[in-house]
């Protein structure tokens, strides 16, 4: 358990040159909890958002459909007693307005939002050695000197517009859906087009579907989504939840994606059943729904001979719930299941026997241009009056190195990560001392319940200032012999898996010209025993250095 009690104020001791202690970027789920956190160690604490209030993601990505495909009694803060006994979630998985009301009302309950600057967007972070502070500049001339700087700037917060000629000078609506207006957007009586078929496009379609004259999607890759069977909590099955909540957050963390311990993966590979019995068991967990699918056999994003079977048995879903054979030919993926994140879908496969739905294959025939009005594939423009660009993001990295970060010997984050993040447990850089990313590169993050994930970052930074002031050290920062080893576990890990067989994002390989590396690390219990066990071993692989003597 973390020690929540306040520590001595080292600031007023040494006569810091700090404004704050601690400059968080971000008001989604991580930059709140951090802030929480800080203050309950009587640290103080300057947040920037670059939006108007919080929510990150659950604040930018509005668009119609939007929703979790974690359960909403699992994605939501453990942290304390009473708002998880309170809370009370609607559906199965919960909506974009419903999670954006859990961050607004954790944002009340615990009266973060005096201690947050909105609309104002972190741009450069220095560190001064002589004062052994970090210097925060904002896009709105603000500068703000911090002893520790906080990267709460989320994984999935740096949108990916698509470089596709005439883009700019097309003259209808374009929307991306991690940008999503604020106001109602209206698709009635348009000719609307989704280019991409990601998670974002696949909750999106079904619905424009709905509402536009006609409506195109541009597919590049088709991918696997699972359907939801999304419907109202049962308040008894809510009530046995809320009877033993620790205990269930607790067997969640045990799972390797920290989430759904309730159906457990099925601990035998996928070959070693007959198929009357694999099929039941692939039945099983369709009718089940969701993201536990994967968890049929244990080695489906492990071996491809077995990752093949489970992708055909997909494949036969789509063929029998879409009527023309060659539509459904092209919506059934080639590549493995599960090596592209895995989606959650309402209706998005009968979408496409809509009489005003139409499916363009992009895959051998790229978007040609833009026209003033309309989109060009194969010599043929077809005309829209709105674009909606469910084009994914530049993961993981996007938002940090959006920043200009130069840390000792003013080396630049850029460039130490040119050819791909190096990161210590995704929790820091070296070179970067008393610098801290949540959800790094590196670490489980975006292939785990990502609150599970944000809440153990956020306890580790914390428990890690409390020991720093505890200790009298004026830094901590990642070693380079334990970050090289720790990136090469990470690539080996990923090795061993189907992950690098395909275009991901997890890969980087969404954006061009981005370095191909496997991202997260797989396996959530397998991390936080490494970092307990690092931690415990007096934090293994980091430097504690003393306050400068120009700051003492
Ligand atoms: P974010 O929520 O991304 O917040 C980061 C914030 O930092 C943003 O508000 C951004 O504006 C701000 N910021 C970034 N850079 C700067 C800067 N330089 N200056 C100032 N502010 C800055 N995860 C799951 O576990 N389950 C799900 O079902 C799930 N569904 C998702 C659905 C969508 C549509 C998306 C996009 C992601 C989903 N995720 C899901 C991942 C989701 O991002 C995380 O669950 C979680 O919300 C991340 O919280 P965060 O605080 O780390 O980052
Ligand atoms: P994404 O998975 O990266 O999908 C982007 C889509 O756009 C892909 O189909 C991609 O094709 C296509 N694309 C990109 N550039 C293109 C171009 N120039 N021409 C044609 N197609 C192009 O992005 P996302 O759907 O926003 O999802 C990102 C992640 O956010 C998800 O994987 C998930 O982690 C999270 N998310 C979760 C949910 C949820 O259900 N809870 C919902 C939305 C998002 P290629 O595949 O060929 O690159």
């Amino acid at each position: 358990m973390s020690d929540h009690g306040p520590v001595a104020d080292v600031n007023a001791l040494r006569g810091s040159a700090a404004d704050v202690d601690l400059v968080i970027v971000g008001a989604g789920f991580a930059g709140l909890y951090m802030l929480h956190r800080a203050r309950g160690l009587g640290l103080t604490a300057r947040v920037f958002e670059a939006g108007t209030d919080v929510g990150g993601t659950w604040y930018w990505n509005r668009y119609p459909g939007a929703r979790c495909d974690t359960e909403s009694v699992e994605y939501s803060y453990s942290f304390d007693h009473d708002l998880q006994q309170e809370w009370e979630w609607s559906e199965r998985y919960a909506t974009q307005p419903e999670i954006l009301r859990y961050a607004s009302h954790v944002a009340d309950r615990f009266e973060l939002r005096r201690d947050i600057t909105f609309s104002t967007r972190v741009v450069s972070a220095r560190f001064g050695e002589a004062s052994t502070t970090w210097s925060i500049t904002t896009d709105a001339g603000e500068t703000v000197a911090a002893r520790f700087v906080v990267l709460a700037t989320g994984s999935l917060s740096s949108t990916n517009r698509p470089d596709i000629d005439g883009l700019d000078g097309y003259t209808g609506r374009v929307l991306h859906t991690g940008e999503w207006p604020h106001e109602p957007v209206s698709f009635t009586g348009e000719r609307v087009a989704v280019i991409g078929t990601g998670s974002s496009g696949i909750q999106s379609i079904p619905l424009i579907a709905e509402q536009a004259e006609r409506l195109t999607v541009f597919q590049r890759t088709p991918n696997y989504a699972i359907p939801a069977h999304n419907r109202p909590l049962d308040p008894d099955d809510v009530a046995a939840i809320k009877a033993r909540y620790d205990e269930f957050r607790a067997a969640n963390r045990r799972m390797t994606a920290a989430f759904g311990s309730r159906l457990p993966g099925n601990d035998v590979p996928t070959l070693a059943v007959d198929d009357e019995e694999r099929r039941t068991m692939l039945d099983r967990r369709w009718e089940h729904g969701g993201l536990p699918f994967l968890g049929a056999f244990n080695d489906i994003l492990l071996d491809p001979a077995a990752n093949e079977v489970v992708a055909e048995y997909v494949r036969d879903r789509i063929r029998s719930i879409v009527d023309d054979p060659a539509v459904a030919d092209a919506l059934a993926p080639t590549n493995r299941i599960g090596c592209k994140r895995l989606c959650v879908d309402t209706d998005y496969y009968a979408t496409f026997n809509r009489s005003n739905v139409e499916l363009v294959d992009v895959n051998d025939e790229p978007i040609e241009r833009f026209t003033t009005t309309g989109i060009v594939v194969g010599g043929v423009e077809r005309e829209f009056d709105s674009v909606v660009l469910a084009t994914g993001f530049d993961a993981m990295t996007g938002s940090v190195l959006k920043i200009d970060i130069r840390g000792r010997d003013g080396c630049e984050l850029r460039e130490v990560w040119a050819h791909g993040p190096r990161t210590y447990l995704g929790l820091q850089v070296p070179g970067f001392p008393n610098l801290f990313t949540v959800n790094g590169p590196g670490s489980p993050s975006v292939l785990t319940n990502m609150i599970v994930s944000i809440e153990h970052h956020v306890d580790w930074i914390s428990d890690a200032l409390a020991h720093l002031d505890r200790s009298g050290a004026g830094s901590i920062e990642a070693t380079v012999e334990a970050t090289d080893h720790w990136v090469s576990i990470v690539n080996a890990i990923a090795d061993f898996t189907i992950f690098p067989s395909c275009n991901s994002w997890y890969l980087g390989a969404n954006v061009p010209g981005k370095p191909r590396q496997f991202m997260p690390f797989l396996g959530f219990p397998a991390y936080t025993d490494q970092v307990a066990d690092i931690t415990a071993d007096a934090y293994r692989g980091f430097e504690f250095h003393p306050v400068h003597p120009d700051t003492g």
